[in-house]
């Protein structure tokens, strides 16, 4: 190994996330290499992108076709951190709000991007929630550092790659003639996510079930509204072959949530109930489990503290996405490793991906070897 490249792994592996504060120290050397690092400042890009999905998608509580993104770019010395926000429209962003809140950024101000901790507290600091276009930035800046220390985000985080979970493919509310198709398209899975909640929950299972006999997840997106009714069903979905059951019934439901968890055979994890690492610390007698999704809780940053917080606190941890190109799919991918599940299927539910990056194979996520993110854009 290079002199080099020694010390550069020498200082980052070990400590996880905290240690990119250490990594201001490669500014002096890197400044030191004679034409390579120059004095520079952070530039902020961005623009807007709508998501086309290949079937229009139904949850208990909506239906779409499409998803507004915002595609965002940080340059500094000459390399570029790419990043994104998807905004599916119950989280209350789009690319208006999106929009505003990144032009109201001055990072600028910012000479050295591995001063990550001053940077994404100035930008969460800029403005109450825009949880999605904080993400896109923190994203974006991970990308950089990776790709200026030639690095995957993966490694700076300490994280072993080979240690990433089989991922699932998202079946929605639909007709028994499109749930077969689905499940037909996800042949390379080895775990089928099931939406529930539509008044066809038995229907949809059991079509599932004359099909493939392969594992399965339920998320009912808050479409329960009763507490008997969803511990029947808790019962019924574990003898079907469930792992764990998502946010079957209102967040505001607490207490019957809390009776659920107690009596159900299968974990109970928090979605909408649990956007950030406030919310998981509020809930954590409630859920068995949480699923941490960037576009949530604010990036990568942010998303490693949950997923630590909650492995600390013996809840079962699940790392899941938007539907979002490869670029926030990807940066999401670099965490999995410290999930027991995965949902990182969101980049192929659009038919207009940008990028190129995750790799399913075998049903297992892979994440790129490359530095940053790893993602290329096509
Ligand atoms: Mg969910």
């Amino acid at each position: 190994m290079k002199k080099r490249k020694f010390i550069k792994l020498s200082a980052i592996t070990g400590a996880g996330i905290f240690t990119l504060n250490s990594l201001s120290s490669f500014r002096t050397g890197m400044s030191e290499i004679p034409g390579k690092i120059k004095k520079d400042f952070l530039k902020l890009t961005f623009k807007p992108y709508t998501l086309e999905l290949k079937h229009s998608f139904n949850l208990a509580v909506s239906s779409r076709k499409t998803t507004p993104a915002m595609l965002v770019e940080i340059e500094w010395n000459g390399i570029t951190g790419y990043g994104e926000a998807s905004m599916p429209p119950y989280l209350g962003e789009n690319q208006e709000t999106a929009g505003k809140f990144l032009a109201s950024l001055k990072l600028e101000q910012f000479e050295d991007p591995f001063l990550i901790e001053d940077i994404l507290s100035y930008v969460n600091e800029s403005a109450l929630g825009n949880f999605a276009a904080k993400a896109s930035v923190d994203i974006a800046l991970h990308d950089l550092i990776g790709k200026l220390i030639e690095e995957p985000v993966f490694k700076l985080l300490g994280l072993n790659s080979e240690k990433t979970p089989f991922t699932s493919f998202t079946i929605g509310i639909d007709t028994p003639e499109i749930v077969r198709q689905k499940v037909v398209e996800a042949r390379p899975y080895s775990i089928l996510k099931v939406k529930l909640g539509g008044g066809n929950d038995r229907e949809m299972i059991e079509v599932i079930r004359s099909v493939t006999d392969k594992p399965l997840c339920v998320d009912v997106n808050q479409g329960w509204k009763d507490r008997t009714y969803a511990l029947e069903m808790a019962h019924w979905l574990k003898e079907n072959g469930v792992v764990f059951l998502e946010q079957p019934l209102p967040k505001e439901q607490i207490d019957d949530i809390v009776f659920l968890k107690e009596r159900s055979p299968i974990p109970i994890i928090g979605d909408e109930a649990i956007q950030g690492l406030a919310d998981l610390l509020k809930f954590k007698d409630v859920y068995s489990g949480v699923n941490v999704k960037l576009m949530k809780c604010g990036g990568i940053r942010e998303a490693y503290i949950m997923l630590k917080t909650a492995k600390a606190l013996k809840m079962k941890t699940m790392i899941g996405c938007m539907t979002e190109t490869s670029c926030a799919v990807t940066a999401a991918a670099h965490l999995s490793p410290l999930a027991d599940w995965c949902d990182l299927d969101g980049n192929l539910l659009i038919r207009n991906d940008i990028f190129d990056g995750i790799k399913i194979i075998e049903g297992k996520v892979t994440i790129p070897e490359r530095p940053g993110i790893g993602v290329i854009k096509l």
